[in-house]
């Protein structure tokens, strides 16, 4: 087994590879999973992020975007209406990212100190 260390566990999870062989794609679609590493065999189904993913979206994007539409509120004073718009083009496509990112980390931090296999 390949023994890979931090900056190797966040380069697999910034592109979403396997944490043991770095090469096989840990996502099945955007959020989803793959049963297993198609490269290695590494079983992923054993590592469960939980809620991990979710809290880091909730806390990261949702300070971001408070301290953003206050600023915003406060420099362009907007119609709520334009809050309404921008907010969530801001808000779901940085979510999705945030969570794809905490949900491999989690995933290969998980693998390296649980040592499942
Ligand atoms: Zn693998």
């Amino acid at each position: 087994m390949q023994q890979i260390g931090g900056a190797g566990l966040l380069k697999s999870a910034l592109l979403g590879r396997c944490p043991q062989c770095g090469r096989g794609h840990v996502f099945l679609g955007l959020l989803d999973i793959q049963p297993a590493c198609s490269v290695c065999g590494l079983d992923l189904s054993a590592h469960d992020a939980g809620d991990g993913p979710a809290m880091a979206g909730i806390f990261l994007i949702g300070a971001i975007a408070v301290i953003l539409a206050l600023w915003v509120d406060a420099r362009f004073e907007p119609d709520l209406w334009v809050h309404a718009v921008i907010w969530p083009v801001v808000v779901l496509p940085l979510s999705l990212l945030v969570m794809r990112l905490a949900k491999a980390m989690l995933l290969g931090l998980q693998w390296r100190h649980r040592g499942t296999q």
